[in-house]
């Protein structure tokens, strides 16, 4: 049998790693030296076409074992990705760029959450319901969705998909995972975690290639019960139009716009670290990122300076290399659109504090200066379309209920961050904000354990928690009549 570490890294489906039809491949590039890592299998409609009916046959063996035994294999699995975590947190750096040990936090998360919905999968309760007609009961059961279809993007490439395949096997189903075409090797290297575990032939099959092709089919197959897309709010739209013709079930993890508020109660300069820690990981090529920065008249001097050293003093290089903090951005076109965006902002009035430039230190690969901007006009492009980039826009305000009016000024919902220390504030803030997350203090904080997900444009339903479970569940309504 062929395996995923021969040259060609393959897909699998139905229990064989296998090539695209016609031989078809792509290159993987390292964003830091712009090198081919490998070369992928590169599929389209077919094969999604042929993974699902292997799903849709594995299915009835899959969700007839007891979540007991369903969950050992996401348990091992689990086991697998920790024991494994510094091998797979260099493929996962090699072809994202983020550093090692973002890698390897990202890694331990998904490894976290392939435990929790082991033991979710448990608790999938029905409900008996208080009859109001005497000699009638009522009760509720729980039933997988069906065969699910997974679509996920570049900048979390174990925990996006782990998401999905977690709580999906832990309800009952089965999964075709389509990853994104930059990352697709960690992907496999999870894969190999699962397989190992003991995920049976068809349960777990994984197709790369094209992205529109691939959500056609999951669209137009009726084997496909589910769509599960993380990326773009306009990939999600469409998608969400293309589910209506089946009614098909669908999560969507779209885009944010978050805004990050300093109130003037605590110190600026602890706001300001927590403001640059969440605003460079992974580049800012983060759904939740913060990405519009609110700080109030009082210490908007003090945090602006603290924050533009901080951004100064973050080492910028390969990920690979020891104590680097930021790496390259994904690709040359993500890097040329910060670039436009920037230079948008200068136009209609900002002011660069740093960076603002591609880095001149890199014969080669993606890198992006960490950017501070301050004065700000509010049409511009960075404050309203989603930024994706290493880029902290400073703006200020002196009025709790003006700045919430600012921050829900969007067509996005999914995340906000609020620093202060004061109860009242926080409390508000929390009542006010349109956002499906909100880090008081906290600029990182999703937990397997805690619902993720968007208000507004930024998407439907929630990962993670009980509600990422109920995402893969139907709820059966069963009514009888007793004899007299
Ligand atoms: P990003 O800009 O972050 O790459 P996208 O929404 O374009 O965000 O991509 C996220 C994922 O969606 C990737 O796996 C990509 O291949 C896939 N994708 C892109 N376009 C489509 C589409 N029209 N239908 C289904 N999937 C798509």
């Amino acid at each position: 049998m062929a395996t995923a570490t021969s040259a060609l890294q393959r897909m699998y489906i139905d229990g064989q790693w296998t090539e695209a039809e016609g031989g078809r491949t792509k290159a993987v590039i390292n964003p830091a030296t712009e090198e081919t890592l490998a070369e992928v299998a590169y599929g389209g409609r077919p094969e999604a076409r042929r993974a699902i009916e292997a799903a849709h046959k594995a299915m009835p063996a899959w969700m007839k074992l007891t979540p007991y035994d369903r969950a050992k294999v996401l348990k091992k699995t689990a086991d697998l990705m920790r024991d494994r975590v510094d091998t797979i947190a260099k493929t996962l750096t090699l072809e994202q760029g983020k550093p090692v040990a973002e890698a390897k936090a990202e890694i331990l998360h998904a490894a976290d959450t392939f435990e929790w919905f082991a033991e979710e999968g448990k608790r999938a309760y029905g409900q008996i319901i208080p009859h109001s007609v005497p000699g009638k009961r009522h009760v509720t059961l729980k039933h997988p969705v069906g065969v699910v279809g997974a679509i996920t993007p570049w900048n979390f490439p174990v925990t996006l998909p782990a998401r999905k395949i977690a709580p999906a096997l832990a309800a009952g189903c089965t999964i075709v995972i389509k990853p994104a075409e930059q990352t697709p090797l960690c992907m496999i290297q999870l894969l190999e975690c699962l397989l190992e575990a003991g995920a049976p032939p068809g349960v777990v099959n994984l197709v790369i290639g094209e992205g529109p092709a691939i959500g056609e089919e999951f669209l137009q197959n009726p084997l496909c019960r589910k769509l599960s897309f993380t990326g773009s709010t306009a990939v999600g739209k469409q998608l969400m139009r293309g589910a209506a013709d089946q009614v098909k079930r669908l999560s969507l993890e779209l885009g944010g716009h978050a805004p990050f508020i300093v109130f003037p109660d605590a110190d600026p300069e602890v706001g300001a670290k927590i403001a640059v820690t969440g605003k460079f990981r992974n580049n800012g090529q983060v759904c939740i990122a913060p990405s519009r920065f609110y700080v109030h008249k009082d210490v908007e001097k003090k945090f602006t300076e603290a924050a533009v050293e901080f951004s100064r003093a973050l080492k910028l290089g390969n990920g690979v290399e020891p104590g680097v903090e930021v790496g390259p951005m994904i690709e040359e076109r993500a890097r040329d659109k910060t670039v436009g965006l920037i230079d948008d902002a200068r136009k209609t009035g900002a002011t660069v504090l740093t960076g603002g430039k591609k880095s001149d230190r890199f014969a080669k690969g993606f890198f992006f200066e960490p950017t501070v901007l301050n004065n700000l006009s509010p049409d511009s492009k960075i404050l309203t379309e989603e930024p994706f980039a290493p880029v902290m826009p400073l703006l200020n305000f002196s009025n709790l209920d003006d700045v919430i009016r600012a921050a829900n000024n969007t067509r996005y919902g999914l995340s906000a961050y609020v620093f202060t220390n004061d109860l009242s504030i926080a409390w508000k803030m929390a009542e006010g904000l349109e956002a499906g997350i909100i880090g008081i203090n906290d600029p990182v904080p999703a937990a397997p354990q805690c619902p993720f997900g968007g208000m507004k444009e930024s998407g439907l339903g929630r990962e993670l928690a009980h509600e990422g479970l109920e995402a893969y569940l139907e709820t059966k309504y069963v009514s009888w009549k007793l004899k007299d």
